[in-house]
């Protein structure tokens, strides 16, 4: 796609969601959290939804959790600065809820637009919630993660999201911090493998 209609249609995107009442989320946000980072990258992340500290300053990923996927992706040597980071939903579920069938089928259109403009080569998943929205799966995370699949041929490969890190702290074998070290030692070595072949 030609860089300048693309990036014209992104702004339109983003102004879309900014206005956006489709769903009653917008009753409850402080600010939608579009996304953020590169958006000439071959790596996607996609989380479930906007969190307290994302609410109130519309950036993705910037609470603890954030903070903790940072340190992962430097630790496999992927820059935060240069992947695209953002979620299903753009509005945060009260509570931090996981957002209803409804909310995720109003605002998926807004995900895909984006990955479909973005054309990264690679999408993870965090978690469960973007992993069963866009594989359309009822296996959990813990089953999927570590595997790669296909989602309109663009690779997708699920991760555990960073907050359940955060509550599973062991680093002994075969604990999620242990499976998710593998995992982005994986996703690392397909990159570059991917960006070799360019
Ligand atoms: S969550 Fe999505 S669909 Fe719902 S109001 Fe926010 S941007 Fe719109």
């Amino acid at each position: 796609m030609d860089p300048d209609v693309r990036n014209k249609a992104w702004e339109e995107l983003r102004s879309r969601v900014e206005g956006c009442q489709r769903c009653g989320l917008c009753r409850t946000r402080t600010k939608t959290v579009f996304g953020q980072g590169s958006v000439d990258t071959p790596l996607v992340f996609v989380g479930e939804g906007p969190g307290a500290d994302e609410d109130a300053s519309g950036v993705a990923f910037v609470g603890r959790a954030g903070q903790l996927l940072t340190k992962i992706l430097s630790a496999g040597g992927i820059d935060r600065e240069s992947v695209f980071i953002c979620n299903v939903v753009k509005c945060r579920p009260p509570n931090n809820r996981t957002p209803t069938q409804e909310e995720m089928l109003m605002c998926g259109d807004f995900l895909e637009a984006q990955l479909l403009l973005l054309r990264p080569r690679i999408v993870v998943c965090l978690g469960n919630t973007p992993l069963k929205w866009l594989l359309k799966t009822t296996e959990g995370i813990t089953a999927l993660r570590g595997r790669w699949f296909d989602w309109r041929g663009i690779q997708l490969f699920p991760m555990f999201h960073p907050s359940y890190l955060l509550r599973n702290d062991s680093r002994v074998k075969g604990s999620p911090k242990d499976l998710t070290w593998q995992d982005v030692q994986q996703l690392k070595a397909r990159l570059d493998e991917l960006q070799k072949g360019e």
